[in-house]
């Protein structure tokens, strides 16, 4: 009881102290104990740490369940913007700052049931009947208790313990602190392995530049850029099927395929993103100094080196363009799809040079970047432009012909594609 009542005070000290004390005379009367010792070491953790770093560790299990973030009418003077629960928590994040006199802590026995029940100062226009799951919880029901008093309820056939924390002023945690099936922590993360897959139902078109008449760029010793991005396109191809993506190649073999053209079959196809993949190329003045990986996303910028990249991928039947095909390039050009591109690219760029490290720690990371790319235009999906890496470069255009790299590559941009559907389900 002096636990939890320094919980609900929020008093991390005495908290501390009486974990402490729980600790020792539960060893001295043979008791399990682990759990607070659990629970110890988390604070001592969670110290050295901001509290918005806590919550993003413990996201890193997919069980997010997000029960709404609908916008509240802005009368309410308690307004809350968003309840959900997150591994053994339930955040309510409130859109003004709030106090500890926001909450009231009553434990209620019911028949059978045990419930700890919070009543929040607050307004959501979602709590009825929602419900909120933690596993190894019975039920945690919310509900707008009246106009200004939210209520969160959480019930099950043991004395479940509770407490909470409010974090910036402006974020309720409530947190369920020992579950009794102590399996339950184990099961859900096998759940989560076998259950999730990001790929599953989702559609990726993968084109592989150039090609036939169209080498692309030529390296030292006759190295061209349409076989290593063929090969890597073909690691990818594979890579994603087996993790359940559904793929398309534009070109399955050594083919001529006019840029424009490109993006169609992923139309067709109602294709979740498009990915275009190439190796970059600079005269021989640079051909020693210029080195890297670049993933690019279309946008109407026009940086000198975006400009530099996209006159070259843009390709030789770019003067074939007609009006209407610019204009397909503005209208394709909306504000959503340019920021998920953007995330897509970040996700890519980073899990590839990742990967490209393990095997080159002198892998140039040459960043995410936006431009005009016409392989990219009339995508009605998200869609990026990877370069990677430069096949004049006499060492990297070496590394890129081998297939360890070509390997690693494929499996960091499928990596990236998998983290960005975690995140953009
Ligand atoms: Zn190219």
């Amino acid at each position: 009881m002096e636990y939890l009542k320094a919980v609900l005070n929020s008093d991390k000290n005495k908290e501390i102290t009486n974990l402490k004390k729980l600790i020792q005379t539960g060893k001295k009367l043979n008791k399990n104990i682990k759990k607070y010792e659990i629970e110890l070491n988390k604070y001592n953790k969670e110290k050295a740490t901001t509290p918005i770093k806590i919550i993003k560790r413990k996201t890193k299990t997919n069980t997010i369940k997000k029960v709404s973030k609908n916008k509240i009418t802005s009368s309410s003077k308690y307004t809350i913007e968003s309840v959900e629960s997150r591994n053994n928590m339930v955040i309510i994040d409130f859109k003004t700052k709030i106090s500890k006199s926001y909450v009231k802590f009553m434990e209620k026995k019911v028949n059978n049931a045990y419930q700890d029940i919070y009543d929040i100062k607050g307004n959501f226009k979602d709590a009825y009947p929602t419900k909120l799951k933690i596993n190894g919880v019975k039920q945690i029901v919310i509900k707008q208790e009246d106009k200004n008093t939210l209520r969160i309820l959480f019930e099950d056939n043991y004395n479940l313990k509770t407490i909470y924390f409010l974090v910036n002023d402006k974020r309720l945690i409530l947190k369920v602190l020992d579950i009794k099936n102590s399996n339950s922590k184990s099961t859900s993360t096998k759940n989560t392995k076998v259950t999730y897959r990001p790929g599953l139902n989702k559609v990726v078109v993968l084109d592989a530049g150039h090609g036939g008449k169209d080498p692309g760029g030529i390296g030292p010793r006759k190295r061209y850029e349409k076989i290593v991005v063929f090969k890597v396109t073909k690691y990818l191809e594979s890579y994603l099927k087996k993790r359940g993506y559904k793929v398309y190649l534009t070109r399955n073999k050594d083919k001529f395929i006019k840029v424009r053209n490109r993006t169609v079959l992923a139309n067709k196809k109602k294709a979740d993103i498009f990915i275009s993949i190439h190796a970059n190329a600079i005269g021989k003045a640079k051909a020693h100094k210029l080195k890297g990986i670049e993933t690019f996303f279309l946008s109407p910028a026009r940086s000198e080196r975006a400009k530099r990249v996209a006159a070259k991928e843009n390709g030789s039947d770019v003067r074939e363009m007609s009006s209407s095909t610019k204009r397909a390039f503005l209208e394709s050009l909306n504000r959503p799809r340019i920021t998920a591109s953007h995330k897509l690219s970040i996700d890519i760029q980073r899990n590839m040079l990742f990967n490209a490290r393990k095997l080159y720690k002198d892998t140039v990371d040459g960043g995410v970047r936006e431009g005009p790319f016409w392989v990219l235009v009339g995508a009605q999906m998200p869609s990026v432009l990877i370069e990677l890496g430069y096949i004049t470069h006499p060492e990297e255009s070496r590394r890129l012909y081998t297939k360890k790299y070509q390997k690693a590559l494929a499996e960091g941009i499928a990596n990236g594609i998998d983290s960005y559907f975690l995140k953009n389900p």
